[in-house]
């Protein structure tokens, strides 16, 4: 027999005391309300366990009486991956393990917990003269638990790594309650499997994060950051080889934004002053990194290169942090400005970064053609691949008739031509409760069947956010 609500909110409260438990449904909004506004689901009930032993009693007695666990850590997932599908579910909180355990910046490592918000790690290593150098527009709000699980991405990616890379070693907390220790700081072991792998990416289906061991850099002297005027994608691609020919590891980020993000961001006040130099159908946002000891000029000398070699039309550079501030506003308000202009269809996609501008051309023909005066923003982290490639709905269309009759039409578009490609259906934000149908269509059968059985022999009964990713 299932328990009932009541028992298990007194069972939760015995395990991890009153103050660590939300049963009132009233109160539950800020771990229910996901930022696509897209999933409305109750649970249960909201477990905040207090430490790693905690966590352990819930997840021991949760396996024994088969009650469903969603791990949460900031709530900032993109495709409903850290809310309920059923209702039946507890939403357990890693909110409380927010200790920085150490830093060694000698070593490159810091030990942080699943709870810690991102942007204090970032602060924890700088205190320190050093970087963790994964930087989203959500990491205020993210934490290192949610990061790794749902193995984010963001800017940097093209110089560091996503999260996947820059995880040395994990601790976790099974399905039964058993803890792993997989905690280490060493480039080199070849003992088997490599679990944390596993587990980094694995959206809470495998184990709850616990901590982390996270790689650290040395904290650069400055940044050269410029936005510049390039014709097209195409252009853009050969500015990006001729950048990272040149600039090696320095190539910090290289980001491709349309003029109509531009456009909708003057026109609804985003931006105190233009960051551009002049009008230009496609922009590229490059960065730098400049360590110590370094002369500063690099990307002026790279970016004289690319006007001779008629890559580059007109350009700006940073010259204080207020204008580089100005430059990456720009490009983080490039999701949120669409909102300003009524619906949009929205997919996170990757594809060899020689097929960019294939994928941009391609898919942005067929959708017009389906549904004339759409309009295009594909944008996003060109370096990796990987494109946010999102349609506007034509203007002054009926945002609600141009969801329901064009979405699922623009996604079947825009996902043939990804695979045509030899790309992926999600590049960074996962698949959670948004792609699982998608994910069976598209991925290799055999792939399917080994996710399946690494679940069933990490989660036998079924408990760690089932529905999620595989269905
Ligand atoms: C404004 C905004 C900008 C964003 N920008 C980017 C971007 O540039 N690149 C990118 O890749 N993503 C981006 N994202 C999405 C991104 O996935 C999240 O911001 C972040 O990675 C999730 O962290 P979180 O703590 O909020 O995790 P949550 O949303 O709480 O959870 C995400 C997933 O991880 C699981 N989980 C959470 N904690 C644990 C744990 N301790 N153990 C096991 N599983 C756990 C959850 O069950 C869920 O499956 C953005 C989101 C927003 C809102």
């Amino acid at each position: 027999m299932p328990l009932t609500t009541p028992e298990i909110i007194t069972a939760l409260e015995e395990l991890v005391g009153r103050d660590n438990v939300v049963a009132d449904a009233a109160k539950m909004g800020a771990w229910l309300n996901e930022p696509r506004k897209r999933f409305h689901q109750s649970a249960v009930a909201v477990v905040i366990p207090p430490d790693v032993a905690a966590v352990q009693a819930v997840m021991r007695w949760a396996n024994e009486h088969r009650v469903g666990i969603i791990p949460q850590g900031g709530n900032t997932g993109l495709v409903g991956a850290q809310v309920p599908l059923s209702g039946n579910e507890v939403i357990l909180s890693l909110q409380k393990l927010d200790r920085i355990r150490s830093i060694d910046t000698a070593a490159g490592v810091m030990t942080a917990e699943a709870g810690v918000i991102l942007e204090n790690a970032h602060k924890a290593a700088e205190a320190e003269g050093a970087m963790f150098p994964l930087w989203l527009a959500s990491q205020g709000s993210a934490r290192i638990g949610g990061v790794l699980s749902s193995n984010a991405g963001g800017v940097n990616v093209l110089a560091y790594g996503n999260a996947r890379e820059l995880t040395m070693g994990v601790e976790a907390v099974l399905a039964d309650g058993r803890l792993y220790n997989g905690l280490n700081a060493l480039k080199k072991d070849n003992t088997g499997y490599d679990l944390k792998d596993l587990l980094v990416g694995a959206e809470g289906t495998l184990g709850i994060i616990t901590a982390a061991s996270l790689k650290i850099y040395p904290l650069p002297e400055d940044y050269e950051t410029a936005i510049v005027n390039v014709a097209s994608p195409e252009a853009a691609l050969e500015l990006f080889q001729l950048m990272r020919d040149r600039a090696g590891a320095r190539l910090n980020a290289f980001e491709l934004i349309p003029w109509i993000g531009l456009d909708i961001q003057l026109r609804h006040g985003m931006l105190d002053a233009d960051p551009t130099a002049s009008a230009s159908p496609w922009y590229a946002l490059i960065e730098l990194t400049r360590m110590a000891g370094t002369e500063p000029g690099a990307l002026q000398t790279l970016l004289e290169a690319a006007f001779e070699a008629a890559l580059v039309s007109d350009a700006v550079v940073a010259e204080s942090l207020a204008d580089r501030t100005r430059m990456w506003a720009f490009r983080e308000q490039m999701s949120e400005c669409q909102s300003r202009e009524g619906a949009s269809i929205k997919h996170d996609v990757s594809v060899p970064i020689a097929a960019i501008p294939r994928l941009i051309a391609e898919g942005s023909a067929t959708a017009e053609k389906l549904v004339p005066g759409i309009r295009p923003v594909p944008f996003g982290h060109m370096g990796d691949g990987n494109i946010h490639f999102n349609f506007s709905m034509p203007v002054g269309a009926d945002p609600k008739a141009f969801m329901a009759q064009y979405d699922e039409a623009v996604h079947e578009i825009i996902y043939e031509v990804v695979l045509k490609l030899g790309g992926s259906v999600s590049a960074e934000h996962g698949i959670g409760q948004l792609k699982v149908d998608l994910l069976r269509q598209v991925k290799d059968p055999v792939a399917l069947e080994m996710m399946r059985a690494i679940k069933t022999a990490l989660d036998p009964n079924g408990i760690l956010n089932l529905g999620k990713m595989l269905g």
